[in-house]
């Protein structure tokens, strides 16, 4: 028997709605369409899919407010974010559109043949699992790129975001996508490994944490499928003396706070050199003070609750094991229900929780150092690798620590961000592979190559 799922508004606890998972039946019903889609998507001419695509993307900004607050109902983003979150999908559906008529075209290779190149073909079926933190931005930045190139795509998005989830594929519909183009699945983890093991699934793209990716890993390794994890992050701000702080702390501050905190590739661990020490955190202290709290659906609200109550049990716990370890807290560490308030720690060291561990929310650790070689030495003790930022004058001088930064990606006076025209990904515990930009339309396509006498 299906259970089922409820949806609850984590800043004032109500009851969204309810929903039932699918039974067997209907999950197969969905594997047959999207596979029967395949066959006659994959011979549209691009120009078809990107003149879609164009439709997509007014269709979004047209829906722009509706698909905000639904964000903002089902897991407390604040509406200003939200509506800034589709506008920024608009902007990935339309960098697709302009682009992927070039970054699907044959790649000739002059060889002995008469002619060879690489032709990019879809592969058919993906399933895409995702998170709730970002509920349209992630799967669009998963979806856009693999559909464009031919594939169809099942998507298991996170339960406490399901009407994002069924707009999302409205949104297709409405579009003139063909019916399984794209499809939302209501199904839980068991129903996942079964569908993985399904010869009809060709690969699987999870964002999520780094326990979900080392199941999925794990499950498609076994049925010998693709996968591409986007998963947790322990990004570090790294802030040397000769940092201009006026400049960039409204930037360090939002590294953090964006999302209410909860961002893979938040500014997790500052580490900052003790000449800039004092200033820093005073400046930084004094910024996140005055933070707008409050209710997600006022437009003026900066900061608001986490998606769930026990995400919020979950840091208190990380913050109070690391104060048990000699953290001190410099403001903050108060929680009601869902609502964590923005925290500040300072003696942070390797082994606390809030130095070893992703924390998901608004919680600063602060490391202080006394050299920028033990900033970048501390800033590369981690287990994740997905982003660095530095704040320095010197560029020529950063510029030298890339080849040393693990991460999958460095940022010079600049918060990790993603970007559509960007590469983005991790290395070590954060996943691999690549979305967005012309690396991310290259995971799920077979690149065959063609030799022609
Ligand atoms: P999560 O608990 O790992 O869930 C992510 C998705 O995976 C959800 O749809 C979840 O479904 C599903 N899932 C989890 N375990 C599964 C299993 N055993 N079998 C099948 N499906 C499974 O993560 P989250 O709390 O939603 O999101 C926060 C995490 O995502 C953070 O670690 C964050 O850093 C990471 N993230 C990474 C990126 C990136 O680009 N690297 C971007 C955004 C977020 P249910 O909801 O049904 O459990």
């Amino acid at each position: 028997m299906p259970s089922k799922i409820e949806t609850i508004n984590p800043y004032n606890g109500n009851r969204i709605k309810n929903y039932q998972e699918f039974t067997k039946s209907k999950l197969e019903a969905c594997l047959e369409l999207s596979e029967n889609t395949f066959e006659t998507w994959k011979q549209t001419d691009i120009k078809e899919r990107t003149t879609l695509l164009k439709t997509l993307s007014k269709n979004l900004l047209k829906n722009k407010q509706k698909f905000a607050e639904l964000m903002t109902e089902e897991m407390g983003k604040p509406i200003s974010q939200s509506l800034a979150e589709i506008e920024k999908c608009s902007f990935l559906v339309d960098f697709y559109a302009k682009n992927a008529d070039d970054f699907l075209a044959d790649e000739l290779i002059e060889t002995d043949a008469e002619e060879s190149f690489i032709s990019f073909d879809p592969l058919g079926c993906i399933l895409g699992i995702m998170p709730w933190n970002y509920p349209f931005w992630q799967v669009l930045r998963f979806a856009i790129p693999t559909v464009t190139a031919g594939n169809t795509i099942l998507l298991k998005h996170a339960s406490n975001v399901t009407g994002c989830a069924l707009a999302i594929q409205e949104i297709f519909e409405e579009s003139g996508f063909p019916k399984g183009c794209f499809q939302t699945l209501i199904a839980d983890h068991e129903q996942i490994d079964q569908l993985i093991a399904d010869s009809r699934i060709k690969a699987i793209s999870l964002t999520g944490s780094e326990k979900a990716g080392r199941h999925i890993a794990e499950t498609a390794g076994k049925h010998l499928k693709k996968t591409v994890l986007e998963l947790g992050g322990n990004n570090a701000c790294i802030v040397l003396a000769d940092a201009d702080l006026d400049a960039h702390l409204d930037t360090m501050v939002h590294a953090r706070m964006q999302n209410t905190g909860q961002s893979c590739i938040a500014a997790k661990r500052f580490i900052v050199v003790e000449d800039i020490y004092g200033e820093f955190l005073e400046k930084f202290k004094a910024k996140v003070k005055k933070l707008n709290i409050g209710d997600p659906a006022d437009k003026n609200t900066e900061l608001s609750v986490l998606a769930r109550e026990d995400l919020a049990k979950t840091l208190k716990k990380q913050v109070d094991t690391s104060i048990g370890q000699g953290a001190k807290v410099i403001t903050g560490n108060k929680t009601d229900k869902a609502y964590f308030e923005p925290t500040i720690l300072t003696n942070v060291k390797p082994g606390m929780p809030v130095f070893d561990e992703e924390t998901f929310g608004p919680v600063a650790a602060i490391i202080k150092v006394k050299t920028k070689e033990d900033a970048y030495k501390m800033a590369s003790h981690s287990k994740f690798g997905l982003g660095t930022m530095v704040f320095t004058q010197n560029i020529e001088d950063a510029r030298k620590q890339i080849i040393e930064i693990a991460d999958g990606a460095f940022f010079i006076n600049e918060l990790v961000k993603s970007d559509p025209r960007l590469p983005f990904g991790g290395t070590k515990a954060s996943g691999f592979g690549r979305e967005l930009s012309k690396e991310g339309i290259h995971e799920f396509v077979n690149r065959k190559t063609v030799f022609i006498n």
